[in-house]
Formats: structure tokens, sequence, C-alpha cells
């Protein structure tokens, strides 16, 4: 049987494929990616609509909805260099943050100083490991802090889609410390998509570089040499082979019980990385995002309903939608909703019709419109669950406590032949972000060209 052979091979179209794939490339080695879904990208994917935006940046577009990654967190030079380099704009996010508690708008100033003081302490807390939840009910349970610890387990769980019952106190220090070293307050979005990436990536690399449709089942190795087994749309297997391959798929895959979509069978068998993936956890988050005919939001409406003019993120006590978003400073009358961690698991199973359904009442509840309101400007709705796709099984990973090397056990290579990237590898303290994936992309491109140069 004929048998494609290469120098690499990549599992996963993502961008820490996509990202280790441009550096093997740029060094003259020869790769494949092999891409269960029928598109690159991965946890990047942005539709876009028919509906048309207003003119951004002089030029007429559709309007378009992110259903993964959104924002470029802070500034990673290696992720801002490759926008550069392709091209693509950044919009820097803008417009003031708004709390909404009770149906009241607060004084974000004074609700943020209290989170802060306890975020400080959380930070420089010096001991053994604990949970968020264990620092939060040991230092701050006081009723005095009540209010100012729930912003704070709001933005844990959000930000991290991570339960604060098991988060690592370790770990978030260490993203921390991450975020202060690329000024992550600083937050972009890229215009007309992310996606826009993705495609100038597949560009780059040739088209004849990925295969789509061919979902690993099996890999079968022996120092310096991989045979891998996939199985295509038509349900036919084939088969590849390599010195070496790089294997970038997501931490809810490597959870997948045997045999489940999207999970590899390895022979033989990585122990370790089983125990390592199962130290990690894979966190929900669900977003649904509307674009409406008007910004009915900023007016106060005909029962004097709350009013955000200029909205940029607001926050509230919504048990199933707390956070929101508009895309300021683009002036499109647009609104996201988000939510991660613990409050996320009840929507794992939702299918994307209840996702908007319920994403609609808590609008509702939040600002005080009627169903029948909402309805009437929407123009139209995108939202994904990651949680229930074959592929992904979560929306991103994160540490709980007692598990800090989870990710280095995770990323170590084996016999020179084995290699391992993707956001659950990082071990900068930028898990579940795109800038992690990539650069887990270009360690492991550089741990294969290390190695395949001394045999
Ligand atoms: C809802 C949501 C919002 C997010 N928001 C942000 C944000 O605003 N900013 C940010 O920086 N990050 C964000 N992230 C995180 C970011 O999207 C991810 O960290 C990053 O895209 C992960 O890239 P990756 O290459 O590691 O994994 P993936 O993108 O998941 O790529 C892995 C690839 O492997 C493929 N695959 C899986 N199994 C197999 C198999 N058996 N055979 C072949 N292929 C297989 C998958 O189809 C996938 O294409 C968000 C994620 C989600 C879900």
């Amino acid at each position: 049987m004929f048998m494609p052979t290469t120098d690499v091979l990549i599992i996963g179209a993502g961008i820490a494929g996509l990202g280790a794939a441009l550096k093997l490339q740029r060094q003259g080695y020869r790769m494949t990616i092999l891409e269960a879904r029928n598109r690159a990208g991965g946890r990047i994917a942005t539709v876009e609509h028919q509906q048309p935006s207003s003119h951004i940046n002089g030029t007429k577009s559709n309007a378009w909805s992110e259903l993964g990654a959104e924002f470029v967190h802070g500034m990673e030079p290696h992720l801002l260099s490759l926008f550069n380099e392709a091209g693509l704009l950044l919009n820097e996010e803008s417009g003031p943050f708004s709390f909404i508690r009770s149906g009241q708008v607060l004084d974000a100033h004074e609700d943020v100083k209290g989170s802060a003081t306890i975020l400080a302490a959380l930070y420089a807390y010096v001991g053994p490991d604990c949970s968020a939840q264990d620092f939060l009910q040991r230092h701050f349970a006081s009723k005095h802090w009540q209010q100012a610890r729930a912003q704070v387990v709001s933005y844990i769980e959000g930000f991290n889609a991570a339960r604060l019952e098991d988060v690592s106190v370790h770990w978030l220090q260490q993203c921390q410390h991450a975020a202060d070293s690329i000024n992550e307050e600083r937050q972009f979005r890229p215009l007309f998509g992310y996606s826009r990436l993705i495609d100038w990536l597949v560009q780059q690399l040739g088209s004849e570089n990925i295969v789509y449709e061919q979902e690993v089942r099996r890999l079968s190795w022996s120092p310096g040499s991989v045979t891998v087994q996939t199985r295509n749309a038509q349900g036919e297997r084939e088969n590849w082979q390599a010195r070496a391959t790089i294997v970038t798929i997501p931490l809810g895959i490597w959870q997948a019980p045997a045999g489940a979509r999207g999970a590899i069978a390895y022979e033989p068998d990585l122990p370790s990385k089983w125990k390592a993936a199962q130290d990690l956890r894979m966190g929900a988050a669900m977003r649904v995002v509307f674009h409406f005919d008007d910004f009915f939001w900023e007016q106060e409406g005909e029962q004097q309903q709350i009013a955000l003019p200029g909205l940029g993120f607001l926050r509230s006590d919504d048990p199933t939608f707390p956070v929101w978003w508009t895309q300021a400073p683009l002036r499109v009358p647009t609104l996201t909703a988000w939510v991660g961690g613990t409050q996320a698991l009840p929507l794992a199973e939702a299918d994307e019709a209840s996702l908007v359904e319920q994403a609609l009442q808590a609008l509702s509840r939040t600002i005080g419109r009627s169903i029948e309101t909402l309805r009437s400007h929407i123009l139209a709705t995108a939202t994904h669950n990651w949680s229930r796709d074959p592929y992904a099984r979560g929306a991103y990973s994160y540490v709980p406590v007692g598990a800090v090397d989870a990710p280095t056990r995770l990323a170590e290579p084996l016999e020179n032949t084995l290699f391992f990237a993707g956001e659950a590898t990082d071990t900068l303290g930028f898990t579940g972000t795109v800038h992690s994936a990539l650069l887990t992309g270009y360690r492991a491109a550089s741990e294969v060209t290390t190695a395949l140069q001394i045999e």
C-alpha cells in the first residue's frame, strides 16, 4: 500500500499546529498537517453573516462573529509579529466597565477597589498550593467582602473557564506574572475576525500540506519512525509515515475515553501523557453573539429601563450569562454574552438554539427589556458549544491544585520522535490563549529540528 512519507506529521491544524508547521517549513523541513475537521483554525473560528456591518476603516464588510478566540490578550511579541507579517489590523478594545447588581447600575470604581484588594492578596499569597475557593474562605470570608468576593469569583471563573473549587492559586499567580510581562490589561481584536490570521497561515503553508477530514485514530511509533492511521470523511483508513510527529490535540481529546471520536490509540502506549492529561482540567465557557439593528441598550426606553451609553464591558449577577460586551471602539450594534467556569457547566449539553434562548432571557433580566423587544431587534446570532464539539470537548484548559507541573509533563518530548504542543502544554503561564498555543507550536518545532539534526 502507498504510504505518504514526510519529515514531520503534525496532528491538528489549530494555531499550535499551524505555528509549528510554519517554523518547520521555513527551516526547510517537509511536513504534513492532518486535521479531523473540514477547516483549519480549531478553536479559532470566525463566521461571516449576510448582514452588512457599518463601514469599517473605509471598508464595507459583512458582520462577523467569533465562535472561539476573540481577543489578543496583551502584547505577546510572537503573535503580534504574525499579525504584522500578515498585514492584519488589530483594534484596541475600549469602552467603560459597567456593573449591574439586582437591576441597579453600580459605581464601577467602588466595586473594582474591593476586588482589586482580594486579587492583590491572592497573587501575593505565600504558602502551600490551595484552591482559590479555599483561599477566599480563609482570608476573605466575612460579610464585609461579600460583594467584592463575588466579583473576584466571577472574574477568576469567567476568564479562566475554571472552577473556583479546584483551580490552583499557584497557577493563578503564574498566570498573573505572565500576563504582567506582556501588558495584558491591553486587549485587541483582529479587525474582520481572528480567522483572517488562520487564512493567511494556510496560504503561507500551501494548502497541499494540510489534509482535512483526516481524524487520527492510531499512532504507532518507535524511535525515529511514526506511522499514523487516519479515518477520512468516507470512513476509509489511510496511513501516513514520518520521522517525527507533533501532537497538538486539545486536552479534552486527551481525556476522551478510548474509542471516542478524536481519541488516539498509541502503540506503545503513553502512560505518562495520560496521567498528565488526567491531572489537568478542561474548562467550560459559552458565548452567544447577537447582532442587533439598533443600540437600544443605550437609551432608557419607555419604562425608564437601564441605559448604558458607550458600553464596553458589563458584569452582572445574572446566574446564566453574567458578562456582556460590545465591539467598542467599533460602532456596531453587537452584544456578546459570556459565561465561564462553574456557571457554564449546566449549559454543557445545551444545543445552539437553547444557548441563544438562555442568553436572550439573561439579557432581558439584566437590562430590563422584554424578550419580544429584544427579539424584534435581532438581525443575526451565532454560538458554538465547544463542550459538545467532538474535536475540542471543552473550551480551554486550566490547572487544578497540586498539578502545576502537569503541563510540563504533557509537553515533554518522547525519544526524539513524539513532540507535544497545544495550549494545555503551555508552561509559561499563558494557558488557554492563542499566544500560549502558538508558542507551544514554536517550541515543539524547535525541539523537532534539534532532534532531527542529531540523527
Ligand atoms: C469560546 C472560546 C473563547 C476563547 N477566547 C479566547 C480569546 O479571546 N483570546 C485567546 O487568546 N484565546 C481564546 N480562547 C482560547 C484559544 O482559542 C485556544 O487556546 C487556542 O485556539 C488553542 O489552539 P490549539 O492549537 O492548542 O488547539 P485547537 O485550536 O483546538 O487545535 C487542535 C486541532 O486538533 C484537531 N484534532 C482534534 N483531534 C484530532 C484527531 N484525532 N485527529 C486530527 N485532528 C484532531 C482539532 O480539530 C483542532 O483543529 C478561546 C477559546 C474558546 C473555546
